[in-house]
């Protein structure tokens, strides 16, 4: 993408968090750069400003901090999908397999009309199973997802192969 490497030069690796032997990206040193983050927001609205998308869903929580701004930026409606038991109303809800354990995304059941044309948007995609599941969510709930879209995929835990072969898109900053 445009600012692929300049995003990747803000984004710090801190290792062995939140457990020996990870290297979590943090992207916090990309959003307190104020010019950096407006790159960030840039590089979407460059990709998706033709798209004619009805809205943004972003997975809860980091997904949201671009998901939110893009929305507003692109004159659409933004839906959260949130970890389990954290939304109000009634609730569609996909289960999903981690390393250890499972994890469990939720969406209203009337944040969609059938047919609507949804980007949904995420900080990284690791193993893509978080994204996976989230994308079938919304499939459920009758929103046709254009594209996957996040800032940093790692691609040697081919999360990114995964969604293709669900059938989604995937747009990543940088990898
Ligand atoms: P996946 O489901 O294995 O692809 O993991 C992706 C989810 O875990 C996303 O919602 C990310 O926010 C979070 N995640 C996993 N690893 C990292 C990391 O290194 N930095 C930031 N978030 C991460």
């Amino acid at each position: 993408s445009i600012y692929g490497d300049y995003i990747k030069s803000v984004i710090r690796t801190v290792p062995d968090w939140p457990q020996p032997g990870v290297n979590f990206r943090d992207i916090t040193p990309l959003l307190q750069n104020s010019a950096a983050f407006r790159k960030l927001i840039d590089s979407f609205v460059h990709r998706y400003q033709e798209m004619d998308l009805d809205a943004i869903a972003a997975i809860d929580a980091r997904g949201f901090i671009i998901g939110a701004p893009l929305a507003y930026e692109l004159g659409c409606s933004f839906v959260p999908v949130r970890k389990k038991g954290k939304l109000p109303f009634r609730t569609i809800s996909e289960t999903y397999t981690l390393e250890y354990g499972q994890s469990e995304v939720e969406l209203h059941a009337d944040a969609f009309q059938h047919g609507d044309r949804i980007l949904l948007v995420d900080d990284l995609i690791a193993t893509g199973g978080t994204m996976c599941a989230a994308a079938k969510l919304i499939t459920r709930s009758g929103g046709h997802v254009v594209e996957t879209a996040t800032i940093i995929d790692l691609p040697e835990l081919a999360g990114s192969d995964k969604i293709r072969e669900a059938g989604f898109g995937v747009f990543a900053v940088c990898s």
